[in-house]
């Protein structure tokens, strides 16, 4: 099929790239001219596993390319996704402004029947309002399709590979039917595309989103009380976990939720929850959580070395997460910043996060080649996003390049016993 994708952003991307390597004909717009440029150079703006590949072979077998032209893609075009971002508003709602212009755009230059696809996150309520702006601009028949993306940013390309699911939020059957046949290679193995309304399917989005979050700040809260009563967090999430009806993951303690997904998410659903009036109650509880457990490794800090002035703190991990670069609302942005207020000297590493981070921290941190490098003459190490790599260090040459023992693990990624015995002092969360 001939497809455009708008917005190639963590998700435009890996969407675009991913439709074209089952053989579609795909263009990818954005309105980022730097952006375009460096991706027919070749280049990834983002770093995101399996998509620099991806990008460049189906780029070079012809079957992606990317434009600035929207027009020139939406004629190109059956189906058009929107994957533009949809950022926090102000008073925590989903801001909306690029979704409808991309809409706008779109019904003004379609010139047949053309499949409108909402890929982006998006309060309910929004194919109904896309549906609305395409109409007035066009006197073409159209279809409006909500479809939610579930990939998580550092392993995008293998969740849109293999989905767990498929949801797609339709009000009429050409556009489901287009929609379900567009998604028959990557749903061979069995996952389900659940076919349903356009509130259903925007809904789901959130839900999802924040009952994951939820899990998040509950075994937050469960590790503080772990702490409590000298019970180990580790021990208690094996147990809980083991239940059929619970499940294993998204159950690890840590220094709170962050990234570009989460936060605003959480708040949206609350927002548009309450503009019906209803008071989401669960989710204030949630937020509040995360929130205090963003500030835990600072007070853990605090309660060890009394004053932080002048002490040099190294930062191990600045990502929101793993495996991607993305530093959107991560936690380390407010550890770092609060310890430099604090009158610490922070000395931060991360694998791929580096130059994100000059541009969020400027000449506040200072900026180690790699993680040794960041431990020298510190008195304490904090780790705060769980890289492989940070998992199996060389602890002797560690403990000889700080000037002190001293680590706070916000991820719990070493043993208590085994950090024992090569010496360190070890703080970690609920254990
Ligand atoms: P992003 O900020 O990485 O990318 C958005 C891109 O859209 C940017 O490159 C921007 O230049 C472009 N853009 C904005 N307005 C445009 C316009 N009018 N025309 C053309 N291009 C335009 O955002 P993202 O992380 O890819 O997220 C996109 C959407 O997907 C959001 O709604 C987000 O909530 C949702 N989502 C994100 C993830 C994730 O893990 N990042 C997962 C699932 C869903």
């Amino acid at each position: 099929m001939r497809i455009a994708v708008v917005g190639t952003g963590y998700v435009g991307l890996v969407v675009g790239a991913c439709l074209a390597e089952t053989g579609n004909d795909v263009i990818c717009v954005d309105k980022d001219e730097a952006k375009v440029r460096m991706l027919r150079r070749g280049k990834i703006p983002i770093y995101e596993p399996g998509l620099a590949d991806l990008v460049i072979r189906n780029a070079d077998e012809d079957r992606l390319a990317f434009t600035t032209h929207l027009g020139k893609a939406v004629k190109h075009s059956q189906i058009i996704f929107i994957a533009v971002g949809t950022p926090q508003g102000e008073d925590g709602s989903a801001d909306l402004q690029h979704v409808l212009a991309v809409a706008r755009d779109v019904g003004r230059t379609m010139d047949g029947y053309r499949v409108i696809v909402n890929k982006s996150t998006v309060p309910v309520g929004t194919a109904a309002k896309v549906r609305a702006i395409i109409g007035q601009e066009t006197e073409h028949p159209f279809s409006v399709v909500s479809n939610p993306e579930f990939l998580k940013q550092g392993a995008a390309v293998d969740d849109f590979m293999k989905p767990d699911r498929v949801v797609i939020g339709a009000e009429d059957e050409r556009g489901a039917d287009l929609m379900v046949s567009l998604y028959q290679p990557f749903t061979r193995t069995g996952a389900p595309v659940m076919v349903m309304d356009c509130a259903s399917a925007e809904l789901a989005k959130y839900a999802a989103n924040a009952l994951l979050a939820t899990r998040i700040s509950f075994m937050n809260e469960v590790a503080n009380v772990c702490e409590l009563f000298g019970a180990d967090v580790d021990r208690v999430r094996q147990a809980v976990g083991s239940d059929r009806r619970i499940g294993p993951s998204f159950l690890f303690p840590g220094v709170g939720y962050g990234g570009s997904c989460f936060p605003k998410d959480v708040k949206a659903l609350m927002r548009f929850s309450a503009d019906r009036e209803y008071d989401f109650k669960v989710l204030k509880a949630v937020e509040s959580v995360n929130e205090s457990q963003k500030r835990l490794l600072v007070r853990k800090m605090e309660a060890h070395f009394g004053s932080l002035k002048k002490r040099t703190i190294a930062i191990w991990g600045l990502a929101f997460k793993p495996k991607t670069d993305d530093m959107r609302e991560a936690p380390a942005i407010p550890i770092v910043k609060t310890l430099v207020e604090k009158g610490a000297k922070v000395q931060v590493y991360d694998p791929e996060a580096m130059d994100v981070a000059r541009g969020i921290f400027g000449a506040k941190a200072v900026y180690a080649k790699d993680s040794y490098d960041a431990l020298r003459g510190a008195d304490a190490l904090a780790i705060v996003t769980e890289w492989q790599q940070f998992r199996e260090p060389d602890f002797d040459r560690m403990r000889k390049l700080m000037k002190a023992p001293v680590i706070f693990d916000g991820r719990n990624i070493y043993h208590p016993h085994q950090m024992k015995q090569h010496g360190f002092t070890y703080n970690s969360i609920g254990r």
